[in-house]
């Protein structure tokens, strides 16, 4: 049973429909219904993990098939979107233009999601028995950098043997197989206040020291070895008469190995005061480690490759500077991401997939999992 990407976008749009802004619990809640009553109607078994701190339930989906108490393989979507409750209605309908279907998370990523649930359902219903049991991940906090889920995505990543992210694929289909890894610091910096005209010289100033800081903090980039160090934001003094006690500044670090996120995070937190008698406090850390390609990750990438293009598709992998799920597990876990259908334009009012990579990527997912071992 092959399924076309007509066939494929019917059922996708019913997910569609149901709209998921992060916030929006009901929503989410309700999708995460129908997910469960469809995979549940092809004799999967389903989790549901309640909503914490404002957030919509986790569903976990677990193959008929296989020993679920050996390492599988994991497929992580997300269901929450960044359009808020709506924009279905207004500025984004769902439309068909040639190739392209428009409509909220239609490519970020319901239709992803939609083809990891459909393609273990057309495994279910052919009869074959892949070696290794398959889960399905979906969460509902993504995009706010899933706070609430993270910590069962490490835990259900510690089964996993491979993992599967389902998010869009990206320039012309390309495939992610390494993201950089995320850091936030806050910088505090305190000096002595004083009288800016009666006792200047007894002050110390916390912006002029921080100054210096910034300086030095973006003198860290190195875009060769793809490091950057932003100070996106900075704050300090009271008033124009007053030498300024305290100073702060936000760091935003991007770093592509874990050596590169030790040796960033050692120097950040190593800055040391050039103005006498002033303090530095540096707080944070990495938040999204880096997700570099690993020796079984370029593996699995090269089993993908085959099958795509027995398929009939070429998979080309690249480095993306943004980061996903697979972030929190891909060092322990062989990782491929970007496996969602081909589109554009997400997290904007055209976000769009395009049609006919419904089909190809469905059953790329599916081969992955009848043939991964
Ligand atoms: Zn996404």
């Amino acid at each position: 049973m092959t399924l076309s990407s007509e066939e494929l976008l019917a059922g996708l749009l019913d997910w569609v429909r149901i709209e998921t802004h992060t916030p929006d619990t009901a929503g989410l809640n309700s999708l995460m219904d129908l997910v469960e009553s469809q995979a549940r109607a092809f004799g999967a078994t389903c989790e549901r993990f309640p909503g914490v701190d404002g957030h919509g339930d986790h569903l976990l989906v677990s193959s008929p098939w296989g020993d679920h108490s050996k390492p599988g393989v994991l497929l992580l979507s997300h269901l929450d979107t960044v359009h808020p409750k709506g924009t279905i209605d207004k500025d984004l309908p769902i439309r068909i233009e040639g190739d392209k279907c428009f409509g909220p998370g239609i490519c970020d990523m319901k239709g992803g999601a939609y083809n990891g649930l459909a393609a273990m359902r057309a495994i279910a219903a052919s009869g074959v028995t892949p070696p290794l049991a398959a889960r399905i991940l979906f969460t509902s906090d993504e995009e706010v950098g899933s706070p609430t889920s993270r910590a069962l995505i490490e835990k259900i990543g510690d089964w996993a043997k491979y993992a599967l992210v389902t998010e869009p694929a990206r320039n012309g289909g390309h495939i992610v197989t390494a993201r950089k890894g995320v850091g936030r610091f806050t910088l505090k910096v305190e000096g002595r206040p004083s009288h800016a005209g009666a006792r200047h010289w007894q002050g110390r100033s916390a912006v002029t020291e921080l100054a210096h800081q910034i300086i030095a903090l973006e003198a860290m980039t190195d875009y060769d070895r793809e490091i950057t160090v932003n100070v996106g934001q900075i704050t300090g003094g009271t008033g124009t008469n007053v030498v300024p006690q305290f100073a702060s500044a936000e760091i935003d670090l991007r770093v592509p190995t874990l050596a590169a996120a030790d040796e960033m995070v050692a120097r950040i937190s190593g800055l040391t005061p050039k103005t006498p008698d002033t303090k530095l406090i540096v707080t944070g850390g990495m938040n999204r480690p880096p997700f570099e390609q690993t020796a079984a990750g370029k593996d699995l990438f090269d089993r993908a490759e085959v099958l795509a293009r027995e398929i009939g598709f070429e998979l080309v992998g690249e480095k993306t500077g943004g980061g996903s799920d697979g972030n929190f597990i891909a060092q322990k876990v062989a990782t491929l991401d970007g496996l969602g259908p081909d589109g554009d334009d997400v997290h904007t009012l055209n976000e769009h997939i395009l049609v006919s990579t419904l089909a190809p990527r469905m059953q790329l997912l599916k081969r992955l999992m009848e043939t991964l071992d």
